[in-house]
């Protein structure tokens, strides 16, 4: 296998995106093939992308939740919204609720920078354990 670059695109409605990617070259046939963790990261950004643009089409949205490696349920599961409602969304049979919309944008977020903080959130919302008190928290002066 020897190492090149490749162009990749997706279509999501008339928008068109596209990178050039690390791959790898069969130097036989000629064939190159990605890395799963480059694709991912690309699908991320376009998914990114779209949500900095304002996009929330149905397919914006299937578009989202498969680059966040979602299956419907676990979105749904995660957005408290019952699996019906998602596929709804996704089928452009009614509209989505922009907050659920903001939320997977946040998910999308975190996933470039490696984080958790929104599922996190999503998670101790759905089974909230309250700690004992008194909760101390540690406040630090930002540094200029
Ligand atoms: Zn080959």
């Amino acid at each position: 296998m020897r190492r090149a670059t490749q162009d990749v695109s997706r279509s999501i409605d008339s928008l068109v995106f596209e990178a050039s990617l690390p791959a790898a070259e069969c130097p036989e046939c000629g064939e190159t093939t990605f890395e799963f963790q480059d694709l991912a990261r690309f699908d991320l950004e376009v998914a990114q992308s779209l949500l900095e643009h304002g996009a929330r089409s149905p397919a914006t949205l299937k578009f989202v939740r498969k680059a966040l490696g979602l299956k419907g349920v676990e979105a749904a599961d995660l957005l408290s919204i019952s699996h019906e409602t998602l596929s709804r969304w996704e089928n452009g049979k009614i509209r989505p609720d922009l907050n659920a919309v903001a939320v997977l944008g946040g998910l999308v977020s975190d996933a470039l920078a490696g984080q958790s903080t929104m599922r996190d959130r999503l998670r101790a919302l759905a089974t909230p354990k309250l700690p004992a008190n008194p909760i101390r928290l540690r406040i630090e002066r930002q540094s200029a």
